[in-house]
């Protein structure tokens, strides 16, 4: 019998899977394999939103697989000692894997290969799985990837892509291959009460749920704070458990505005995964430097632990912030506003929120995390890098009655309409009866200070 391997990453799915479907062509078994492995708890990964939610995508991509008359092998351990143990069991010749952007990623790819040669079984690394087009397929004249998001859409948009893979039909194991637990969500603490459910068969059904219900008005409803129209298939897509491919290619054939705004959006998906691509520091260092002097020390830090815990006295700000802890996800007009909030009115290092973000997020990765935070902290490349959003504006503008806020801030939830943006404008005996702080700060005062540290004035 000729055996390979699918070392299973963030592509935990068997639709639209060309390394299962390379594996099923080029051998007569296959061993699916995932590996926890604790290097990738130590970079960061380890967040209980995540954890809870993986342990469902795999409970899921196992059951699918036993449909077909296979199952998940997961192993406890060094990715590397435990492809390299399963090789050598059944004697694999080939390991296929979808290709990863971040510096982790790209590392845990090199080792692979240079073990794996060394046992003589080959490594496959395939592009397109996890983006819809991968990382270096299109880069401007001169430069390896694109810093500003326009022309790269241009090009993107103009790219022919392949059509999405069926589920295979059936997929044989080898019997004599053991597995550890799958890890399961009991035993997570801390997990969001409000948690997505993981997992392939979820995503899909979402996907199409999503693009019948509100596909034809996410053009017009996708900012609509408290309408909650947009499609929510961020932590299936960051877990591979749907095809960024397939949901392009099923947007495009439904056709009209709302689905080619949807698509718009996977390209902001891919266009942070190819700058992370070519450059992976900027997960960490600014992109563009502009010799911020981010405020430290005891009042930051107070702001900032205000921040995180939703009680900044902007409630729009608070309802996201609460929104976040709550479901583990928050809306995208949300992240920016509250990312603006932090790194730009309370000019607090980006970084700071960044981390929070990526302690909570179910869907928290690293490219798009990292590179949409300098993005609207001004040290991404960005037309308007100085650019501030008031949140009482925004609040106005995307919550127009103040629904979200009532939703998330209990506390003012006796507020009618768009007051509740504004609750410091009650005086006496009726702003008494609001448990609710004043805001941290004037927004005037914050953004003299911004403009001070930046030394934009
Ligand atoms: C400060 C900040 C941090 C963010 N952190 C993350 C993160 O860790 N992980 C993450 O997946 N997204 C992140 N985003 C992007 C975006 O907010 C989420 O992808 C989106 O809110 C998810 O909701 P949805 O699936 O309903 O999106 P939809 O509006 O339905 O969009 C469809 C898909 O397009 C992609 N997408 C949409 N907007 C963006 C964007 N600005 N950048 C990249 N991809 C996008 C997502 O994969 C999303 O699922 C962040 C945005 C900001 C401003």
């Amino acid at each position: 019998m000729t055996v390979a391997v699918v070392l299973y990453t963030s592509d935990l799915r068997v639709h639209d899977h060309p390394p299962l479907r390379a594996a099923l062509d080029g051998a007569q078994e296959v061993v699916p394999l995932f590996v926890r492995d604790p290097a990738v708890d130590r970079a960061g990964f380890a967040a209980p939103n995540r954890l809870a939610f993986l342990a469902d995508c795999l409970a899921d991509l196992d059951r699918a697989l036993k449909e077909r008359g296979g199952r998940l092998v997961v192993r406890n351990g060094d990715t590397t000692a435990e492809v390299r143990a399963v090789v050598r069991r059944t004697g694999a010749g080939e390991v296929h894997l979808a290709g990863g952007v971040t510096a982790f990623a790209r590392a845990r790819e090199e080792h692979l290969r240079e073990v794996l040669e060394g046992d003589g079984c080959r490594l496959h690394v395939h592009d397109g799985v996890v983006d819809v087009v991968p990382p270096g397929d299109v880069t401007p004249q001169g430069s390896d990837h694109f810093a500003v998001f326009t022309p790269y859409h241009r090009r993107w948009a103009g790219e022919p892509l392949r059509t999405p893979l069926a589920a295979p039909r059936a997929v044989r194991v080898p019997t004599d291959v053991r597995s550890d637990r799958l890890p399961g969500r009991s035993g997570i603490a801390d997990v969001s009460p409000g948690l997505a459910v993981g997992g392939e068969r979820e995503g899909r059904r979402r996907l199409a749920a999503w693009l019948t219900a509100h596909g034809d008005a996410y053009e017009q409803r996708h900012d609509d704070l408290a309408g909650d129209a947009t499609s929510r298939l961020s932590p299936y897509l960051h877990f591979g458990a749907v095809s960024a491919l397939e949901a392009v290619q099923r947007a495009r054939k439904r056709g009209g505005a709302g689905a080619e705004a949807f698509v718009r959006q996977l390209c902001w998906r891919d266009f942070h995964r190819q700058v992370l691509a070519a450059r992976p520091g900027a997960a960490r260092a600014d992109y563009r430097p502009r010799h911020d002097r981010w405020r430290r020390g005891p009042e930051a830090e107070a702001d900032l632990a205000a921040w995180r815990e939703g009680r900044t006295g902007y409630p729009v700000v608070d309802a996201a912030m609460r929104q976040l802890a709550h479901e583990g996800w928050m809306h995208n007009r949300g992240r920016l506003l509250t990312a603006s909030f932090l790194a730009k009115t309370l000019y607090v290092d980006w970084r700071e929120g960044a981390r929070h973000f990526l302690d909570l997020l179910v869907d928290g990765d690293v490219a798009n995390n990292q590179l949409n935070w300098q993005w609207v902290a001004g040290t991404g490349r960005t037309a308007g890098p100085n650019r501030v959003l008031n949140p009482v504006l925004q609040g106005r503008r995307y919550d127009p009655d103040g629904a979200y806020v009532r939703r998330w801030v209990l506390e003012l939830a006796g507020l009618s309409g768009p007051a509740v943006h504004e609750p410091w404008r009650l005086t006496g005996p009726e702003r008494a009866a609001y448990d609710y702080p004043d805001p941290l700060v004037e927004l005037s005062e914050g953004l003299a200070r911004f403009r001070r540290g930046r030394e934009t004035a």
